[in-house]
């Protein structure tokens, strides 16, 4: 049964470009409702970890080297068909791909400064959401 929560993180090209509150409004708008959320920036270590899946992929180190260039907002965020929902509000990784109305169509650069992550899985929400928070940071 697929539960009702994703995590994500805005990434550095969406604060750097000054599109935080934009995201979020989108978000909030959409009907997702915030649990958890931190403004931080990523250690080196923490990067690699969260994109070890990708770790034999040709972009990983460009894409450690991105991830912890500047701030980011994790967040857990709660909705009915959280994970597919929010993978659709999105869009593809690719905003030159991405349909109209969705994040990163709005506010992407490229296919590597995508603006958001959005977890691909209940699975991995879970796992991305203990990876950022713990239970007295969620509500
Ligand atoms: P997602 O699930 O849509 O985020 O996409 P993936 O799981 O395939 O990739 C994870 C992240 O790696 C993407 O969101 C991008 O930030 C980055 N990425 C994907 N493809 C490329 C690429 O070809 N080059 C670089 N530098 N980064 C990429």
């Amino acid at each position: 049964m697929a539960t009702n929560r994703t995590f994500t993180m805005l990434k550095p090209d969406a604060i750097e470009n000054g599109y935080l509150g934009k995201v979020l409004d989108m978000i909030v708008g959409a009907g997702f409702e915030i649990k958890a959320m931190k403004y931080t920036r990523l250690s080196e270590d923490e990067a690699k970890k969260f994109y070890e899946v990708h770790a034999e992929r040709p972009f990983y180190g460009e894409l450690v080297e991105y991830m912890t260039s500047g701030p980011i907002v994790a967040a857990i965020l709660e909705k009915d068909n959280a994970v597919a929902d929010f993978r659709a509000l999105i869009g593809a990784t690719d905003p030159a791909e991405a349909e109209e109305g969705t994040i990163r169509k709005s506010y992407a650069e490229s296919k590597a400064k995508n603006a958001v992550h959005g977890s691909d899985s209940d699975e991995n929400a879970a796992i991305e959401g203990e990876f950022h928070f713990n239970a007295a940071e969620i509500f």
